[in-house]
């Protein structure tokens, strides 16, 4: 199942950063397919959330990351977050705590870390492959 290169987004459900964020993935990464992971206010959920509400999104992450044989994972958070309202210090902090959380999954992927601000450009603020370096 699933031919061609698949890649997975931890997105939040506002429909501003959609695409933005599936063109970056496709064209920063030379993805076929992006499978996406929604939930509002993703990066506060994986940072601040209960241990079931991350355990649901690590079992959607399983079905891209097994079916699919994606190899990267990344994590959004977004300007103007009407479930996670606050500036963008806070995102960067809980994005960061939510790629601790991914890499604790031990799914020996790629994680990312992206920031969609108020023009709905995207910045990749973490890569675990630059950490090796
Ligand atoms: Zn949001």
């Amino acid at each position: 199942m699933g031919h061609g290169r698949f890649v997975t987004v931890i997105n939040c459900i506002d429909g501003r950063v959609q695409f933005p964020v599936l063109k970056w993935m496709k064209d920063s990464l030379q993805a076929d397919y992006v499978d996406s992971v929604t939930e509002p206010g993703a990066d506060k959920v994986l940072s601040e959330g209960t241990l079931a509400e991350i355990e649901r999104i690590k079992s959607k992450v399983l079905i891209s990351t097994s079916g699919h044989h994606s190899k990267t994972v990344a994590l959004v958070g977004h300007y103007d977050c009407a479930a996670n309202p606050g500036p963008q210090e806070m995102h960067t902090r809980q994005i960061n705590k939510g790629i601790d959380v991914i890499k604790n999954w031990g799914l020996g992927v790629r994680v990312l870390g992206l920031w969609v601000g108020e023009n709905w450009d995207v910045e990749c603020i973490y890569d675990s492959e630059e950490e090796k370096s």
